[in-house]
């Protein structure tokens, strides 16, 4: 969340609503409409948020309000993944912030529907969970390149809008991707700490998907505690099946998310800023993906 008065209501919705609900408010249709709708303008922004972003005086630039557009990326290399596609998705997208009008449009997330996008969380001091997805997505890429794989991006850039969750998955499927991925950071509360993989419930389109989605959940759990612990309050052993997230609901390839660590906690906050932990990171989500692939990693 990055604007003083969605702090106001988040707290309001924390008074509320369990602490665990947290989780579910960063990819949350109903409460994201609330809450980005219910503000008046983006020069309210006054917070820490606003020294990792543009000002508005620079949203009127063409850039900042185009949507987001997936990019297909050839292999560098060849090795353990070669003739593999691997579909990456960073979480939210740098100037969602400034267009909630366009990111709180209802799209099909696979049982109704809810927010195209979401402004994702953010660390006390500011660094936006969509940088860090991007960022660990970039360092991603290069790994899975290097080892043969095609991997298609959902978005090009952490300087647009989207693209909305529906096309996250669906861009995916396009692709034909042999696996995909969805990273994210969490917004929990500060004493949260560790990663979680998200894994998709049965719905009208990703039945196929489920069970080799667990499968591979397995292996991002196992890989990734290199880079961070499993989490200490959301899932349980670092998986938590969703039913409500377009992305897993929508996916006819298998495909987990996963919340790398809390950005709220300040010791996973710490290492989700790090160039080299986010080496580290992508680092253990190519060993995940190889493995789940059949490679050895
Ligand atoms: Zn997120």
């Amino acid at each position: 969340m990055s604007r003083s008065k969605t702090s106001i209501a988040l707290i309001v919705v924390f008074v509320g609503i369990k602490l665990g609900y947290t989780a579910y408010r960063n990819h949350s249709a109903t409460t994201t409409i609330a809450t980005t709708s219910s503000l008046p303008a983006l020069t309210t922004t006054t917070d820490v948020v606003t020294t990792t972003q543009p000002s508005i005086s620079t949203t009127s630039t063409p850039m900042s309000r185009t949507m987001a557009t997936p990019e297909t990326l050839t292999p560098t290399g060849d090795g353990a993944l070669t003739g593999r596609i691997i579909a990456i998705d960073p979480g939210h997208n740098g100037n969602n912030w400034s267009v909630p009008s366009v990111i709180s449009q209802l799209v099909p997330d696979g049982r109704g529907e809810k927010a195209c996008d979401t402004t994702g969380t953010s660390t006390n001091d500011g660094y936006p969970e969509a940088s860090f997805s991007y960022a660990v997505a970039m360092r991603l890429s290069t790994l899975l390149r290097a080892a043969g794989a095609t991997v298609v991006l959902t978005r090009s850039n952490n300087a647009s809008v989207g693209p909305c969750v529906n096309r996250r998955a669906e861009i995916g499927n396009e692709a034909h991707a042999d696996v995909a991925l969805s990273i994210h950071g969490d917004g929990a509360p500060a004493s949260g700490r560790g990663f979680t993989v998200l894994v998709p419930v049965r719905s009208s389109v990703n039945g196929a998907i489920v069970t080799p989605s667990s499968v591979l959940a397995r292996d991002v759990v196992t890989a990734f505690q290199s880079a961070m612990p499993i989490s200490n309050y959301l899932g349980s052993n670092g998986v938590a099946p969703r039913s409500d997230l377009a992305g897993l609901n929508l996916t006819t390839v298998p495909k987990v998310l996963i919340e790398c660590g809390n950005m709220r906690n300040s010791t996973d906050a710490a290492l989700m800023k790090s160039a080299t932990w986010q080496d580290r990171a992508a680092q253990a989500l190519a060993n995940a993906l190889t493995t789940y692939l059949g490679g050895n990693s």
